[in-house]
């Protein structure tokens, strides 16, 4: 069975990749497509934009598509950056930019004052009918200085406290294992395996 996964950021084809490999699915990027579409990820929470990206890229490819939406909630914030973690700083995908604002918003802040939770809707959509969604959150801390060169985005900053390391210091194994990505993953593969 073919999956396409939606989704233009490198960072998270790879984790996704890696967490499909021994499921049997034939998993496409969007660069398999001829033309692909720019979807505006103008929802208000990150399970409208999921699905909005996964409906849509279903429809015109009519292949099975995964799309997911994902950020960055950071308690003293109240919820910021959330669904425009990509742009946070402005300029969409600028992770260094987004990084230098979050530092700064935080500056000063003690460690208690400074948690946060990585969440991740995933909408697993079928070309003809209505998507499926699932969730995953991670929760720790943002540092405030980076640690690690894995991972992609916030993961340089993001403590996961019960490791004691960031998510960009931790395997990619690792990270898949406990992120808000992976857990929404495998609730999605449990439902792919029953197609
Ligand atoms: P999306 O592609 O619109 O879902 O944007 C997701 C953005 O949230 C990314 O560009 C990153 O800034 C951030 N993000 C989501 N998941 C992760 C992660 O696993 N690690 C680090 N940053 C992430």
């Amino acid at each position: 069975m073919q999956l396409l996964v939606a989704t233009g950021n490198q960072g998270k084809l790879k984790e996704i990749r890696l967490l499909l490999a021994a499921s049997g699915l034939e998993v496409v990027g969007l660069d398999s497509l001829s033309a692909v579409p720019q979807i505006e990820e103008d929802g208000a929470t990150f399970a409208a934009n999921a699905l909005k990206k996964g409906e849509t890229m279903a429809r015109l490819s009519g292949c099975l598509t995964l799309a997911d939406d994902s950020g960055l909630e950071v308690d003293a914030l109240g919820g910021a950056p959330g669904v425009h973690s990509a742009r946070y700083a402005g300029i969409q995908g600028d992770d260094d930019a987004n990084n230098r604002k979050l530092l700064v918003a935080l500056k000063g802040l003690p460690r208690e004052h400074r948690r946060a939770a990585f969440v991740c809707a995933m909408a697993l959509c079928p070309p003809d009918a209505p998507g499926q969604l699932f969730f995953g959150r991670l929760p720790g801390i943002i540092l405030d200085e980076a640690r690690g060169s894995g991972g992609f985005g916030y993961d340089p900053f993001f403590l996961v406290t019960e490791y004691g390391q960031t998510l960009a210091e931790l395997p990619v194994e690792t990270k898949n294992r406990i992120s808000h990505r992976g857990q929404a993953l495998r609730q999605a593969l449990e439902v792919l395996q029953r197609m």
